[in-house]
C-alpha cells in the first residue's frame, strides 16, 4: 500500500491483491480533518436514528441483509481481490453477517428494554427501580484485514442496532469490502448513521479522537495504543487483540475427527484467523499416529500454484508480504533450533502463499509456540498426559480460545474450566464464535471485553441510566401513616410512598 497523490485534499492509497500485485482499488487515506466531519456528521443524525427504535432499525438491517444476499457474488469478488483467500473462505463471511442480523435484528427490541430491578431491602420498597439503555451517539469500530466483511459486521450490526451511529476504519490492506458495506446502506435508502473512512493508523488514532465508544480489533500493541488515548478521553472502549490457541488431544480422542479438525482450524483462511489453532500439544500414546494423519491431510492442501487458476484452492496467500516473512521467520527459527517440518515449511511460489506447515520436534522457547503466528503452521508437541498440556497451553501470555479433544465430554469440560482462555471448544474449533449467545473475548493480552454473548454484545454500545420513582401516590410528612416533624423547617419530609 502506498500514498500516490491527492484527490481533493486527501491523499490515495493503492490496494494490490497479494496474490500477483495487481491493482484492485484507490482509496482516500482521509486525515484528521474528514474523519471529524464524519463523525460530526453522524452525530447529528443519530438521534433520528435513535428514535425509530429497535424495530424501525431492524427494518434497515434486514434490508441491508437482503442487500447482501443480491449482491453476494461482487462482494465476494471484492474479497477475495484484497485479501487473495480461497473463494470457499471468502464466501462464508456474507453468511455470518446476515445470521448476525437475523440474531440482532430479532433480539433488539428484548435486549434493549428496560429492566425492572426488585430493591434490595427495605430503603427501596417504596421505590419503582428502572435501568434504562441510551445508545452512545457515535461508536468508532476498526478492524483488521483478516476477514473485511466479518470484523466489521460483527460489531457494525449490534451497534446500528443498538441505536449507536458508527464511524468504521477497515485496515488499510484490506478496505475495499467495507466501502462495498457503505454503499449497501446507502443503496438500501437507510439514514446516514453509518460511515466508513479509509486510511491507516492516522485515520484510525482520528476515529479514537471522535468516537464515544471505541470498539478495536487487532493486534496487542495497537490495542494498546488505542486503550492509552481511550482512557486519556475517558471513553470506554473493548479489545479484540490476538491469540495463539491452543488444542489439546487427548488418547481417547477420535484421532479422525481431531485431525479434521485441527487441519481445519489450523488451514481455514490460511490461518490468518484470531481464533486459529496455532499450537497442538497431543498425549503420547497417539502422538505419532496423530502426527502421521495430520501430515497427510495437510501435504494434500491445494495452494495458488495447484489450484487450478482459484478453481480448487484449500489454502489462498497471505494478507501481506510481512504476514508471509513473519510466519517463514518463525518456522526457520524453529528448523534451525532442531525442529522438523514434516511438510511445508518454505513460503509458495506465488505472491504471498506460504505452504501450508507440520512442525515437530518444536520446544515451548521457539517463537512458533509462543507468538502469534497469523499463518499455516500447525507445530506439534507431545506430552505426558493432560496436565502437562493444561500447564503448557496456560503459560502464554494470550487466552483467546482453545480446543479440547476427546470422546469424554465430562472430562473435556473439567479441562476446559483449567484453561485460561475466553472459550474453549470441545471436540470443535471456533464454535463459540458462530453461537452469537456465547461471548467471545480474549484473557491477558488477548483483549479486554466481549463481543456478541446475547444481550451484553449489543448492550455495550449504551450507557445504563438509573432511575428511581415513588410507587404510589407522595404524600409529604408521613411515614408508615405516622407523622414526622422536621427538625429543621421546610427541611425535607420523607413520605410513606417516596
Ligand atoms: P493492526 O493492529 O496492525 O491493525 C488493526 C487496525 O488498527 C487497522 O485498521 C489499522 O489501520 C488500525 N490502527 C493502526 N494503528 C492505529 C492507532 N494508533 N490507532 C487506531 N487504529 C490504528 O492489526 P492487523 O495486522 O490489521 O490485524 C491482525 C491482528 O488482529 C492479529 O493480531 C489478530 O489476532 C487480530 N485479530 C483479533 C481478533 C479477535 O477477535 N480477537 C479478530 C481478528 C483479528
Amino acid at each position: 500500500m502506498s500514498a500516490l497523490g491527492s484527490a481533493h485534499t486527501q491523499a490515495l492509497l493503492t490496494v494490490r491483491s497479494p496474490v500477483d500485485g495487481r491493482i484492485v482499488g484507490r482509496v482516500p487515506d482521509s486525515g484528521p480533518q474528514v474523519v471529524a466531519e464524519r463523525a460530526r456528521a453522524l452525530r447529528e443524525s443519530q438521534p433520528g436514528w435513535r428514535a425509530i427504535g429497535p424495530r424501525g432499525r431492524a427494518r434497515h438491517l434486514r434490508v441491508l441483509r437482503d442487500w447482501l444476499l443480491d449482491h453476494e457474488r461482487h462482494v465476494v469478488d471484492v474479497l477475495v481481490a484484497e485479501t487473495g483467500k480461497a473463494r470457499a473462505d471468502a464466501a462464508t463471511e456474507i453468511p455470518l453477517v446476515c445470521d448476525l442480523i437475523n440474531y440482532y435484528a430479532g433480539h433488539a427490541e428484548e435486549f434493549l428494554a428496560d429492566e425492572r430491578p426488585r430493591p434490595h431491602g427495605p430503603v427501596g420498597f417504596a421505590k419503582r427501580l428502572t435501568v434504562t439503555r441510551h445508545p452512545y451517539p457515535v461508536a468508532g469500530v476498526i478492524t483488521p484485514w483478516n476477514y473485511p466483511l466479518a470484523m466489521p459486521g460483527l460489531d457494525v450490526v449490534p451497534a446500528l442496532l443498538a441505536g449507536t451511529a458508527v464511524l468504521l476504519k477497515p485496515s488499510e490492506v484490506t478496505p475495499l469490502t467495507a466501502l462495498e458495506l457503505a454503499r449497501g446502506w446507502r443503496e438500501i435508502g437507510a439514514p446516514p448513521v453509518l460511515e466508513v473512512v479509509t486510511g491507516g493508523a492516522g485515520t484510525g488514532a482520528a476515529v479514537v479522537d471522535h468516537a464515544d465508544f471505541v470498539q478495536f480489533t487487532g493486534s496487542v500493541r495497537t490495542g494498546r495504543a488505542v486503550a492509552v488515548r481511550a482512557a486519556e478521553r475517558l471513553v470506554p472502549f473493548s479489545l479484540e487483540l490476538g491469540g495463539k490457541d491452543a488444542a489439546i488431544v487427548l488418547a481417547d480422542a477420535d484421532l479422525d475427527r481431531a485431525v479434521q479438525g485441527i487441519a481445519w482450524g489450523g488451514m481455514f483462511n490460511a490461518g490468518q484467523t484470531c481464533v486459529s489453532v496455532e499450537r497442538v500439544y497431543v498425549e503420547a500414546p497417539v502422538h505419532d499416529k496423530f502426527v502421521r494423519r495430520l501430515t497427510r491431510l495437510v501435504s494434500g492442501l491445494r495452494t495458488p500454484e495447484e489450484s487450478d487458476g482459484g478453481r480448487h484452492l484449500d489454502v489462498g496467500a497471505l494478507a501481506t508480504p510481512a504476514q508471509r516473512d513473519l510466519v517463514h521467520r518463525q518456522v526457520t527459527e524453529a528448523l534451525s533450533g532442531g525442529a522438523r517440518a514434516l511438510t511445508g515449511g518454505v513460503p509458495g511460489a506465488v505472491g504471498t502463499s506460504y505452504r501450508p506447515t507440520v512442525l515437530v520436534d518444536v520446544h515451548h522457547s521457539m517463537a512458533c509456540m509462543r507468538e502469534e503466528t497469523f499463518g499455516p503452521t500447525l507445530p506439534v508437541m507431545k506430552v505426558a498426559d493432560a496436565d502437562e498440556a493444561v500447564r503448557l497451553a496456560n503459560d502464554s501470555p494470550y487466552g483467546l480460545s482453545a480446543s479440547v479433544w476427546t470422546r469424554d465430554t465430562a472430562r473435556g469440560e473439567a479441562i476446559a474450566r483449567r484453561l485460561e482462555a475466553g472459550a474453549v471448544n470441545i471436540n470443535d474449533v471456533y464454535s463459540n464464535l458462530l453461537n452469537f449467545p456465547l461471548p467471545h473475548g480474549g484473557w491477558k493480552e488477548s483483549g479486554t471485553g466481549v463481543r456478541l454473548g446475547g444481550a451484553q454484545g449489543m448492550r455495550k454500545y449504551t450507557r445504563q441510566q438509573a432511575i428511581t420513582a415513588p410507587r404510589g401516590p407522595c404524600r409529604p410528612g408521613s411515614r408508615s401513616g405516622t407523622r414526622t416533624r422536621p427538625s429543621v423547617p421546610g427541611w425535607w419530609e420523607p413520605c410513606c410512598a417516596c
